[in-house]
């Protein structure tokens, strides 16, 4: 099998809820995502998705990723797709660093290699653990009594558990915590996500405040060392996601003991090939993760549903649907929420196929 032509779609994603917002006043109304198509020699095609958290999340926004597609598409054609490990090396020679421009890449090479295969990706993963993958909502950064209201009516819908965007004012995010804990019921989980908006004492008030309460506190701070700090100081269940952005922070941070749990995002190290590697070395580790991406549409969804699903479930700490956030479907096939809940398909690679009438014309083809 070899790549013939790579096509790359741009597609806005906007939101239902119109608009996601979480620490230091940031917001996005429409998604700015990246889809690729890979076209190969055997009449099989395969498809992957990028889509940044807007330009002020990662180092990461939606033209940067069709840049990056753009440095890397030549070195590809030609290859075979579905020797990922191949394709990384080159994709990682021909560019350094930049893993969300490499993720929708590396993303359909694995369509294409578990449709050469006959296999959906997740078996490939080393196989389906149990029925089901359970979901959290995000729920975004509004006032106490509005984010509570949400999270009622996301918990109607079948949500078990809740990310609250804060890192806001500390105390805004006190009274947040507190209103939104105190309509859940025990078995029900809580994160506090405050995306690095707290300096380290707002950080230390928060954690005391809350310091009786089952809630979970991620990613208090900018930099991993006052992450460090403020995780020394809270006995709360502590979660890492900006700074663990490969193995190599990952295993620093095991050694610290930084974290109990880590959020892995698919395009946040650089594909599913990284991020399956990081998956299996935090199973080894003992530490739970929040399997997921940075956002997406369907063929995202799809892409987590797989990773997720093939993760033995104790170490599943949740993920999440994004093509149920968005009004735009980009794919057909990708799973739906059901009761708080998405399972990977069982069709071979992702399971997918692009919607043309959202994706419209390629804005780039390199053949
Ligand atoms: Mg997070």
């Amino acid at each position: 099998m070899k790549v013939e032509a790579i096509k790359v779609y741009q597609v806005d994603l906007p939101l239902k809820e119109g608009r996601y917002s979480w620490s230091d006043g940031k917001y996005v109304e429409v998604f700015d995502c990246t889809i690729v198509e890979i076209e190969t020699d055997q009449n099989m095609s395969g498809v992957g998705e990028v889509c940044p958290l807007g330009p002020f999340y990662l180092p990461a926004y939606g033209p940067g990723a069709r840049t990056g597609i753009a440095e890397l598409a030549p070195h590809l054609l030609g290859c075979n797709p579905s020797e990922t490990g191949v394709v990384n090396l080159i994709m990682d020679q021909a560019l350094l660093g930049h893993p969300y421009a490499k993720s929708a890449i590396d993303m359909a090479c694995w369509d294409l290699a578990g449709k050469k295969a006959g296999s959906p990706v997740c078996d490939l993963f080393g196989g389906r653990h149990g029925d089901d993958v359970v979901l959290y909502r995000a729920i975004s950064q509004q006032s106490a009594d509005e984010m509570a209201r949400n999270i009622a009516g996301y918990r109607d819908e079948g949500y078990t558990r809740f990310q609250l965007k804060v890192g806001g004012d500390p105390d805004d995010d006190i009274a947040r915590i507190f209103a939104t804990r105190e309509i859940l019921d025990n078995g029900e989980v809580l994160v506090a996500d405050a995306n690095t908006g707290w300096l380290m004492h707002e950080a230390a008030r928060v954690a005391d405040a809350v310091a009786k309460l089952d809630v979970y506190i991620e990613q208090p701070c900018k930099t991993y060392e006052e992450c460090l700090t403020i995780r020394r100081r809270t006995a709360r269940p502590f979660v890492l996601d900006e700074n663990v952005d490969g193995v190599h922070m990952l295993l620093r941070a095991f050694a610290d003991g930084a974290m109990d749990v880590i959020n892995l995002k698919i395009s946040k190290v650089g594909g599913l090939t990284k991020a399956r590697q990081i998956r299996d070395l935090c199973a080894t580790l003992g530490i739970a993760m929040t399997i997921e991406d940075s956002w997406g549409g369907d063929v995202v969804t799809a892409a987590i549903a797989h990773l997720a699903h093939s993760t033995p479930e104790r170490f599943r700490f949740t993920s999440t649907d994004f093509n149920s956030y968005v009004t735009v479907s980009n794919a057909s096939g990708a799973p739906r929420r059901e009761n708080g809940r998405m399972r990977a398909g069982t069709a071979p690679g992702l399971g997918v196929e692009l919607n043309r009438d959202a994706l419209g014309e390629p804005v780039a083809v390199y053949s």
